[in-house]
């Protein structure tokens, strides 16, 4: 299997914080279908930002498609760009992500960005458009939009370049079922196609629906434990203490 990260005693400290992540040892592999799985505060986010270069380990090393992400790492223009290409975050609240005036515009962004031309630009944004029966709201306003759609244009402007990683957190976390629906259809169709995902809530049931392998984030900002979801989600004492259930 292809190594994707390789996390070696990572940890993060947030400025003027305290640590929100300690000794972090992964190894993450391609088409894998992660979850990490936590109560809030535990890291979680900041683990994902991790992984996509939106922070940088304040000790210990990320490692990413053989190549250690870190600031200066970034300031090189190109590795930043194909780095940005491959590794897509979804982030938990839409309204962080989106800022173009139209969704059309927003979910062509990405691939001009990347020098894409604007017709095939259009072509491809139509296609997830329709993909994600969003079609009719092409020409309004992200930011008036019911917070379903709002993911739903978040999730297809990133889908728009097709990155090999997809990062998504609390994707489903208050959102209607029917959206919640389409997004754990996604993400089966994603898996299907090979990508490697890596997903992050606070709630246990999700844990065994969407993943293929739990890591548990532990209060103490470390992980407690790596195994199969109904690995996981037998062990009453672990979750216990981990604060997801509130009593074995
Ligand atoms: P989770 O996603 O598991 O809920 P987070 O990664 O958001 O956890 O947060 C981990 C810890 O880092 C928490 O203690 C939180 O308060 C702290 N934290 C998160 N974001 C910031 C920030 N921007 N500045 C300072 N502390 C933060
Ligand atoms: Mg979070």
């Amino acid at each position: 299997m292809n190594l994707i990260y390789e996390l070696k005693n990572a940890a993060y400290i947030y400025p003027g914080g305290r640590p929100a992540l300690q000794d972090i040892n992964i190894d993450i592999f391609a088409g894998e279908r992660l979850m990490l799985l936590g109560p809030n505060g535990c890291g979680k986010s900041t683990l994902q930002k991790l992984l996509a270069g939106l922070v940088f380990a304040s000790s210990g090393r990320v490692t990413a498609f053989g190549r250690p992400i870190t600031a200066k790492a970034m300031l090189d223009k190109r590795f930043a760009a194909a780095f940005r290409q491959k590794v897509g975050f979804v982030f938990q609240n839409s309204d962080v992500q989106l800022f173009c005036p139209s969704v059309l515009e927003e979910i062509m962004f990405g691939p001009l960005t990347m020098g894409m031309d604007s017709s095939k630009a259009k072509r491809r944004a139509d296609e997830l458009l329709e993909y994600a029966g969003i079609t009719f709201l092409a020409d309004c306003s992200p930011h008036h939009l019911s917070g379903g759609e709002k993911k739903k244009v978040a999730i297809a402007a990133i889908l728009a370049v097709n990155p090999e990683v997809l990062i998504f957190d609390e994707p489903t976390n208050g959102l209607d079922p029917r959206s919640q629906c389409w997004i754990v259809e996604t993400l089966n169709e994603l898996s299907r196609q090979g990508k490697t995902i890596i997903l992050a809530t606070h709630q246990l049931e999700a844990a065994s629906r969407l993943a293929d392998r739990v890591l548990v984030l532990g209060e103490d900002h470390r992980f407690i434990a790596d195994d199969l979801p109904e690995k996981i989600l037998a062990k009453r004492e672990l979750l216990y203490k981990a604060n997801l259930i509130a009593e074995i």
